[in-house]
Parts: C-alpha cells; sequence; structure tokens
C-alpha cells in the first residue's frame, strides 16, 4: 500500500494514509451528520452534527490506527521489522519486513489487532455512558456510541477466519503449533480467505439485490479484496517453498541462445532465433556482459530492408540488478516482473553468460515441487 500522505514516525514505525481513507472519512460523516445525528437528536443544529460528525470520523480513524499501530508495536518486540503502517479504505495494513518467527509470535502479533479494537469499542462505549449519566448533549452520545459499536464490528469482523484477515493469521498459528508445518497452515489459511471472500461476494451480491446497493457493493467490495489478498498469499506460499534452499543455477536454462550486440539482425535471425526454442534472446557486448535482451516479437518488426541494424539497437538494456551470481538465492528472484518478454533475469559470472531465467523456469520449478509434494496440479 502506497503512502499518499506520510503523517509522521510514531516510535520510529512510518505512518501514513492513502488517499482513499478520504473517500472514507467523508462517508462517515455524511453517515453521522445526515443519518444517526439527526435520529439521536432532532433538534440540533446543522452545523452542530456536522462538526460533531467530523470529530467522530477522526476519533474513528484513530481507532483504526490503533490497531494497525498494535500489530506493529507487537511485531517489532517479536523481532519482526515493521516497514511502515498505512491507512486506507478498507482498513489499515501494517507491512512486516520478515515473517514471524514462531507461532507464539504469529498468535500475538495477529491477536492484538481485534484486542484493540474491542478494547476501543468498551472504551467508548464507556465514555457513552458516563457522558450520559453527565447530561452531555445527545449528539456526542450517539456518536460515542457509534464509534463503540463500529469497533465491536471491526474486532468481531477481523477475528472470521480467513487470511488475510486477523481471524485468518490466527488461524495459521494455531495449526502451524499443532502440526508444525507452516507452509501448510499458510496454505489453509489462504484457502479458508478464499472461501470467505467467495462468500462474501455473493452475500454482497444478494444484499445489493434484495437490500440495500450501498452496503451490499460495500461488502461484495470486501470479499473480492480478501479473495484477491488470499490467492496472492496461496501462490506467495507456493513460491516460498518451492524455492527454498535453490539457487539460480538449480532453476536456469543454461547455455541460452544469444547475439552479439554489433551483430546484424537480419544474420541472427537467420543464424540463430530461426532455429531456436527460446522467445527471449540475450545481447552480449564485447567483453562478454549481457546488456540487453530482444524479443522474437521485436525481431519479426525488422523489415528485410533493416536487416543490417545491430542487435545492440534493437535490444532493450537489461538493469544490473537483472544479472546475478549463479548462487543467488532463488527466494530473490520470483517475485520479480518479467524485463522483457518472459525473461526475469540473467546468469552470469567473469564475463561469462551462464544461463536466463524465464517465468516458464519458475513455473518449472513450482510443478515439480508439488509433483514432489505428491499434491495433483492443474496449472
Ligand atoms: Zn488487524
Amino acid at each position: 500500500m502506497k503512502q499518499t500522505f506520510r503523517l509522521g514516525t510514531i516510535r520510529g514505525i512510518p505512518f501514513g494514509i492513502h488517499w482513499s481513507v478520504l473517500v472514507i472519512m467523508v462517508l462517515i460523516t455524511d453517515i453521522l451528520a445526515r443519518s444517526v445525528l439527526p435520529a439521536a437528536d432532532p433538534a440540533a443544529s446543522t452545523g452542530t452534527r456536522w462538526a460533531v460528525a467530523a470529530v467522530a470520523a477522526a476519533l474513528f480513524l484513530a481507532s483504526l490506527a490503533a490497531h494497525e499501530l498494535a500489530h506493529a508495536f507487537v511485531a517489532r518486540r517479536h523481532g519482526v521489522r515493521v516497514g511502515s503502517v498505512t491507512l486506507w479504505m478498507l482498513g489499515g495494513v501494517a507491512e512486516l519486513a520478515d515473517e514471524p518467527p514462531n507461532a507464539r509470535a504469529d498468535l500475538r502479533i495477529a491477536g492484538v489487532g481485534p484486542l484493540t479494537s474491542a478494547a476501543a469499542a468498551a472504551a467508548f462505549a464507556g465514555f457513552a455512558a458516563t457522558g450520559a449519566a453527565l447530561g452531555v448533549p445527545a449528539t456526542v452520545i450517539a456518536s460515542l456510541s457509534w464509534i463503540a459499536a463500529t469497533n465491536g464490528l471491526i474486532a468481531v469482523f477481523n477475528l472470521l477466519p480467513g487470511a488475510p484477515l486477523d481471524g485468518g493469521r490466527i488461524l495459521r498459528a494455531v495449526l502451524w503449533r499443532r502440526h508444525g508445518d507452516k507452509a501448510g497452515a499458510n496454505r489453509t489459511a489462504a484457502r479458508a480467505g478464499r472461501m470467505l471472500g467467495g462468500a462474501m461476494i455473493v452475500g454482497g451480491l444478494v444484499v445489493v439485490l434484495l437490500v440495500s446497493f450501498l452496503s451490499g457493493l460495500w461488502l461484495a467490495l470486501v470479499g473480492w479484496f480478501i479473495a484477491g489478498s488470499a490467492r496472492a498469499e496461496e501462490r506467495w506460499t507456493d513460491l516460498r517453498e518451492a524455492a527454498e534452499g535453490l539457487r539460480a543455477t538449480d532453476i536456469m536454462a543454461p547455455h541460452p541462445d544469444h547475439g552479439w550486440s554489433w551483430q546484424h539482425a537480419g544474420t541472427f535471425i537467420e543464424g540463430v532465433a530461426l532455429r531456436s526454442r527460446q522467445s527471449v534472446f540475450l545481447v552480449v557486448n564485447v567483453t562478454g556482459d549481457p546488456i540487453g535482451a530482444v524479443t522474437v516479437e521485436r525481431l519479426a518488426l525488422v523489415q528485410p530492408r533493416d536487416a543490417r541494424v545491430r542487435l545492440g539497437d534493437l535490444s532493450v538494456p537489461l538493469p544490473s540488478e537483472r544479472v546475478v551470481g549463479p548462487d543467488v538465492p532463488v527466494i530473490t528472484l520470483f517475485h520479480l516482473p518479467p524485463v522483457v518478454g518472459d525473461l526475469v533475469a540473467v546468469v552470469a559470472s567473469d564475463h561469462r553468460l551462464l544461463g536466463i531465467i524465464t517465468t516458464g523456469d519458475i513455473q518449472r520449478m513450482l510443478r515439480r515441487n508439488r509433483l514432489r509434494a505428491g499434491t495433483p496440479t492443474t496449472a
């Protein structure tokens, strides 16, 4: 989640908001000022209602921030580095740079979020009760009660057992602890998240048709986000497990067909590309270093009259971080998007091209891992 506005650091953790939070702030203020507060005190002036509603929306946002920061602080106490905390349209994201070290830490980091929301619900309910006893205006009491109820709802909702919700993390931690298999626990939590998200999308559509367009749409949107995140997490787990202990040299295609930067396109197409099974070719310079890559599609655009254009002029430059040594762990490569065509990385050492890694090589690594694990695949 990209921070649109960075608000500062809280105990060393960069804290910010995404622009979509502003949409939510406006929505909440609007709901409070035009529906909740008029019902509580029809006599209150419009100005009072909007002012109270805006303060309530800000307090609500602060309680969301408390939920996320609680995750971040507990994570840090367990040695997990925290990248940032960002609030956005559907809540907040505490970005953790590492995986929790053990199941107990996983459980605590996940559990503290709903616990914080529940505590906020209790606190605001307490303020509302105290305020009512002291004769505070009805609009203020209604706002405090609304914040209490919404925080309670957030605590319960986040406990639903499917990743990426806190309940999904708790499920993962419990399974991890019981069976000692973190990848398996991860996969079960992600699958549960996918089903949960799917159910919410269907439920949301039913609500759209039968009850309320906006509420239904909201439910479906949250469901869609949960299902998408769960699917991404499943894939991530699979990749991590498959890449465990592998080096670049283990998955690369060795001795790839390649051309030289000064070579004529026509000669290369006739001599190499037409006979090759590759769909992307590396271009190597005079010192033997790979400097770029050219796809079959690009070569196909070369007109006969341009047959003498040099390969170096057709190729897309290769970012230096995509040229890796043979011993680089695969785990650092698989999340990278292809540079050009299906090329993910180039393996070279000492001015010698050793191999290439394409998205196909990564898929092959995945399939081999599933085969090893004995689970049939449809991919
Ligand atoms: Zn949470």
